[in-house]
Parts: structure tokens; sequence; C-alpha cells
């Protein structure tokens, strides 16, 4: 476990006798313009309180209409989650108080959701596994109490309603989630297929994607579910991660030190890198839901599903696959090529007007995305475009640049902000293609080198690469790279 452990005594032995239980309840903003049911726009940032109307500010009179975009996205959303897309499904009005919802409730899905019975599958310990979606519904959002920032916030807060009204999914996962990892990697997958869906962008800086996890542990063997707790205000995957393994931990703890884990609601502090109590679960929930009397039941027919889900896309995980065969570049490869579908998009059209796609995908990998993320740049602003990666592809596979000149390209670039193509026409790399030289060059290796040609001769044939590698560095990375192997291997069978 990572740095967390410190703040808590729970021995690696004492871990070891339970098993966590973890279920994730994350809310997803859909990427509609305007609102749930109301015309105001969702647009985030505006000054506060001018992007409301009657409708999303609950006055009397006002009457929701349900947005028909919202409903494309949740079963767009629902059918790349695996879930079943209920024909019918109810809105109903889920009664709190709270100063940030205006209307006293909020329009939500209660006992029967738009969809049930989905999946994500992930890696884990033993391979992969499915984690089941028990349900995704459809609701609103509230509006933001603004508790800093004002002259006299130390007396008073204030309410922002932009956000009322703004469309969201609610998705719950089964209590089929083990360690923190397997949390991580569930959400990462979930992310993954909102943004290639299209559906949300996911920003979790601007709160499009939030998530709530519960957890929980049990004695190893136990059947029974222990008491859970559930963790608010986690604002990054690797932040959730580390706020359950405090709260294993800290579970963990109580109960072996005699205790009993209480029922809560808890809050990460990312500071301190712990959690705390926040509020003891009232027994029942009290929310008073009913059927929305304002709101027709939601009817999705079998036609409408049909016209909505043509706009699917090809999901990460199938594409990856297909990546992998068709490019013939490895499983870790295709997991970072397409991170986003953007970038796997890019990638393929690169890949395909290049004259090797595997050779694309490793410069990708190998030059690009480090140099990237050392210079804090998107792909869009990489001064190497893809055409230049797709040209030095092309000129490492015709043997026309070794890996030093071409890794020296790069570095040149993206000093000096220029393309592949600009630095490659301006430096032009010498190259030593002469025959001769390059055989008086090979000679010299093997005659440093007996015991490595013995070798070769008795069968261990990839030690050709030894020579190639010892006069490419005599040749500073300027000997032509095909014509060398060619040479290297023709010498040694003399
Ligand atoms: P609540 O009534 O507190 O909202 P739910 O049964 O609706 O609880 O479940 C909410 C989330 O908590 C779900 O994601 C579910 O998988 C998870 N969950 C339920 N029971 C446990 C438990 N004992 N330990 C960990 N997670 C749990
Ligand atoms: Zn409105
Ligand atoms: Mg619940």
């Amino acid at each position: 476990m990572t740095a967390t452990s410190v703040s808590t005594s729970a021995t690696t032995a004492a871990l070891a006798k339970y098993e966590p239980v973890i279920g994730l309840e994350v809310h997803v903003q859909l990427l509609t313009t305007t609102k749930a049911f109301c015309g105001c726009l969702t647009r985030f940032g505006s000054a506060p309180n001018t992007q409301i109307c009657p409708t999303c500010l609950g006055l009397p009179g006002a009457l929701p209409v349900l947005n028909k975009r919202a409903v494309e996205f949740a079963v767009l959303a629902s059918t790349a989650l695996n879930c079943e897309v209920r024909t019918r499904s109810v809105f109903a009005r889920k009664n709190y108080f709270y100063p940030d919802s205006p209307k006293g409730y909020q329009i939500s899905q209660y006992d029967q959701p738009l969809a049930e019975h989905g999946w994500i599958e992930v890696p884990s310990e033993n391979g992969p596994k499915k984690i089941g979606i028990t349900r995704l519904h459809m609701e609103e959002d509230a509006g933001k109490s603004l508790h800093e920032g004002f002259p006299d916030s130390a007396t008073k807060s204030y309410v922002d309603l932009n956000r009322c009204g703004t469309p969201l999914v609610e998705i719950v996962s089964e209590p089929d989630i083990r360690t923190p990892d397997e949390a991580y990697e569930y959400l990462t997958r979930l992310k993954e297929i909102m943004l290639y869906t299209g559906v949300s962008d996911c920003n979790m800086e601007e709160g499009s994607l939030r998530c709530d996890a519960n957890v929980s542990v049990r004695p190893r063997g136990q059947e029974k579910f222990g008491t859970k707790a559930e963790v608010k205000n986690v604002n990054s995957f690797r932040f959730i991660r580390s706020a359950l393994e405090y709260e294993i931990e800290r579970q963990v703890e109580v109960l072996e030190s005699g205790g009993r884990v209480v029922q809560e609601t808890r809050s990460w502090n990312a500071a301190e890198g712990r959690t705390f109590s926040m509020r003891s679960k009232e027994e029942a929930h009290d929310y008073r839901y009913f059927p929305e009397p304002d709101l027709p039941p939601l009817m999705v027919s079998d036609a409408w599903k049909r016209e909505i889900l043509t706009a699917m896309p090809e999901l990460p995980e199938a594409r990856r696959a297909r990546m992998v065969r068709e490019y013939e570049i490895s499983e870790q490869d295709a997991q970072s090529l397409t991170a986003t579908r953007e970038f796997a998009d890019t990638f393929e059209a690169a890949a395909k007007r290049a004259k090797s796609p595997r050779r694309v995908a490793n410069l990708v990998q190998s030059e690009l995305m480090g140099r990237l993320r050392a210079a804090g740049l998107e792909l869009e602003q990489s001064p190497v475009t893809m055409d230049g990666v797709v040209l030095a592809a092309d000129l490492a596979e015709e043997g026309k640049l070794s890996s030093k000149q071409w890794k020296q390209i790069f570095d040149v670039a993206f000093e000096k902000g220029e393309d592949f193509g600009v630095v490659y026409e301006r430096e032009k790399p010498q190259q030593i293609s002469d025959t001769a030289t390059l055989e008086k060059m090979i000679d010299e290796v093997i005659a440093a080198n007996p015991k490595q040609v013995e070798q070769y001769r008795g069968g261990k044939k990839t030690v050709a690469a030894f020579f190639v590698g010892q006069v490419m560095r005599a040749s500073k990375g300027q000997a032509n790279p095909a014509l060398l192997n060619e040479l290297v291997v023709k010498k040694l069978d003399a």
C-alpha cells in the first residue's frame, strides 16, 4: 500500500485477514447544450445565477419538459456499459431540503431506472473480471453553495443556481470491486467509455464526473458484507484509490482493536491523506420518493433505441483488439494509443498513410509521447505533426535513418519548435551507404570480437545484432541501417 499507511497502524498481517468490498456511485454530466427540463444553458463558468429560469428554480406553475438529447446520451451510455435499457422508465421526486436545491426535491429515477444489469470488464490480479453495474438512471444536478471568496464569507454563504437542472446519469456498481486498484481501473474504463461515446467531457475539475466510494471489509471467508462507509468529495481517480486504501486500513484497525465500523459518510482530505467523518448515515433515507407528477413515464421504443445506437462508435476495448491485429502492435501500445478517441483517430489516420503502421506506433510511443509529456503539451500542440511522425517512420522503415539519427531530429524539432520534416531537410543527416567503407568497419569489429563470431557461427544467429550495434556506434549512428544489416550477415556467414 502507499504512503497513506503511515497514518494508521493496521499491520500487513491484519490487513491480510480481511477482504475489502467496494461499490462505486458515479455521477456523469451529459454533454447537452441545455438543461434536462428547460432551455437554460449548461455552460460552465458563467456569472452566478445567469443561467436560470422558473422551471429550474422550481417556481410555482413552471413545468419541466424532458430534453430529448439527454435521453439519447443516456441510452448510448447505458448500452456502451452493457446495460439493458427499459422501454418504460419513470421519473421520481427525491425530496430533501438543502439550500442549493430551490425546488426542495431533485428529479431523479427510483424504482424504474432507465437501465440495469450492465458490467465493465477490468483487469484484476486473476485476469479480466466483470464488475456489475446495478443501474444507470437519469437525474438533474443541484446548484452550488459558495462558502468562500466573498468579503463576508466568514459569516455568509451564497448559492449559484446555474447548475440546477443540468442533466446527469448516475451509474451504480454492484459491490463487486475487491481492491483499490480494481476501483481505479473501473473508473478509468468508465470514463473512457463516456468519452468515446461522447456523452460527457468527464472533466473532474469542473465536476462533470463525480464519484462516491462505498467500502467495507469482512474477514476472509465470511459471506456477509461488513458495514460500509461512503467516501465523498474525492476529485481524482488517484485520490479515490488513496482514500480507499486509507479507509480499508482504518476499518481493519477498528475491527482488530475490538470496535465496530459505523455506517457513515466520510470526506476525503487530500492535504492530510485521510478521511474524516462527515455525518453518520440516517437509519433509512427518508427521501419520500414518489413519481414525478409533471412528467410522463419515459418511453424508449425499439425503433428510437435503434436510431440512437447508430451513433455508437467502436468502443475502446474492441478498438484495441482490432488495432493489435491490424497493426501488429502490443496490447500495451494499443492501450496508450487509444487513451482518447481523438488520439486513436489521429494515430490510425497516420498509420494508414505510412509504410509500416507498427513503426508509427513505435515512434509515437518511444519518441513523441515522452517528449510531449516532458514539455507539458497536448498532441495538437506538438511541434512534430503526425505527418512528421509518418515521415520519420517511413525513413526509418527504408533504413535511411538510424535510431540515433531520428532521435536527434526529434530532439532538435522539440527544441526549436519545428516539424520533423523541416529539421530533416535542413540537417539531412549524413549516412554512410558506401559498401566498401561499411565492410571495412565490419571487418574491424569482427576481428576485435572473435568470441561473438564463434557464437554466431555456432548457431546463435541473434549475435548479428551485436555486430550491427558495434558498427553503428563506431559510425556515430551514420551507417545506413538496412545496408549494414545485410552486410553484417553476409560477412558473418562468409
Ligand atoms: P445505500 O442504501 O446506502 O445507498 P445501496 O445498497 O444503494 O446503499 O448501495 C450503494 C452503493 O454501495 C452501491 O454501489 C453498492 O454496490 C455499494 N455497497 C452496498 N453495500 C456495500 C457494502 N457492504 N460494502 C461496500 N459497498 C457496498
Ligand atoms: Zn432553466
Ligand atoms: Mg442507494
